[in-house]
């Protein structure tokens, strides 16, 4: 204990000594291939389609990066019927619709909003927070009053579908998280401008009649997205306490770092949480995750546990659906 003390008290005098230059932490130069800068926007599921024409639109508006998936989150989040996204979504088992949202941008500034409750734009308020505040999170009513002063409004509207579907689930009220396996669920945005500079936006309204202040990896950096700049991004869909308990963007993002091509690291990713989630916290048959990374050559990939993912893409002006690769088929 004593020599302990003593080593910590010597520390700052130690830190020219080359066995502290933390070797294996620095950043190695990564992007030796061209940065793609023709546009590129790329979302989880078939309805990405939508979502990247907006996003699409904003590129070919001079938008960068991240106006590009804001965009894209916020025409989800414009379509109250979504039952997935926005304040149109399942609501949580006491019947409330609560949001999840993140944003990152190019420059790795963050911005996260989770439990928040009847605004319509939850990855516009990601965005403030992340450019107002010098702060990365903020929940539930904290996240609503911040949204109220800064120009967004309450709006109280709820789907009915959504809440017919609530109805008919109290009557047994079985609390068990399942996952859309093949359909679409969060909405997860990845974006390259003409700088060639990356972003990334995750929306939701996470599990369907979810436990009250239950929040996911979608609003989580790290988890549910993950940008940097020099390297790549990164962004998840799926059971969203798997993906939480693997940190899943972040690692991807890492292994891209380490020479993996996006396709290589998805799939490394899925087989990590796989191991970490499966024996013991739940069965592989039980669960989906999903992952859509890019690199900074503007190279795609994407793998799921199952099959049923699908992510679109819009590049140099053509737009369609893809079929993810998965590992079960
Ligand atoms: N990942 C989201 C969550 O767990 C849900 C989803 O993507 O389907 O809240």
């Amino acid at each position: 204990m004593k020599s302990r003390r003593n080593f910590l008290k010597a520390l700052p005098a130690l830190g020219a000594l080359p066995f502290l230059s933390f070797k294996g932490l620095e950043r190695k130069p990564t992007a030796t291939k061209k940065r793609y800068q023709k546009g590129l926007v790329l979302s989880t599921w078939n309805f990405g389609l939508k979502a990247n024409e907006a996003g699409a639109e904003s590129f070919q508006k001079g938008g960068k990066a991240v106006d590009m998936v804001e965009a894209a989150g916020r025409r989800m989040e414009d379509d109250l019927s979504e039952l997935s996204i926005g304040l149109g979504g399942f609501p949580d088992r006491d019947g409330h619709t609560t949001l999840d949202a993140c944003i990152m941008d190019h420059h790795g500034k963050a911005g996260s909003v989770c439990f928040l409750e009847q605004i319509k734009h939850p990855v516009s308020v990601a965005r403030a927070i992340m450019e107002k505040t010098p702060h990365v999170v903020l929940v539930g009513e904290g996240a609503q009053q911040f949204a109220l002063k800064n120009g967004f409004e309450l709006d109280t509207y709820k789907n009915p579908e959504a809440v017919k579907a609530w109805k008919e689930w109290l009557v047994k009220s079985e609390y068990k998280p399942v996952i859309n396996i093949e359909n679409h669920d969060t909405i997860g945005i990845l974006a390259m401008d003409a700088q060639g500079d990356m972003s990334g936006a995750c929306t939701t309204s996470g599990l369907a009649f979810k436990m009250r202040g239950r929040v996911g990896d979608s609003p989580i950096i790290g988890s549910g997205l993950y940008v940097d700049n020099e390297v790549g991004a990164a962004t998840a869909t799926g059971l969203g306490e798997t993906i939480l308990r693997s940190c899943s963007s972040f690692l991807i993002v890492e292994l891209m770092r380490q020479g993996m091509s996006p396709q290589a690291a998805c799939e490394e990713a899925i087989q990590r949480l796989v191991k970490i989630n499966t024996p013991g916290i739940l069965k592989v048959e039980d669960y989906q995750a999903c992952f859509l990374a890019c690199n900074a050559a503007g190279e795609v990939g994407a793998y799921s546990v199952h099959p049923g993912f699908t992510y679109a893409i819009w590049k140099e002006g053509k737009a369609e659906v893809i079929p993810s690769k998965s590992m079960l088929g």
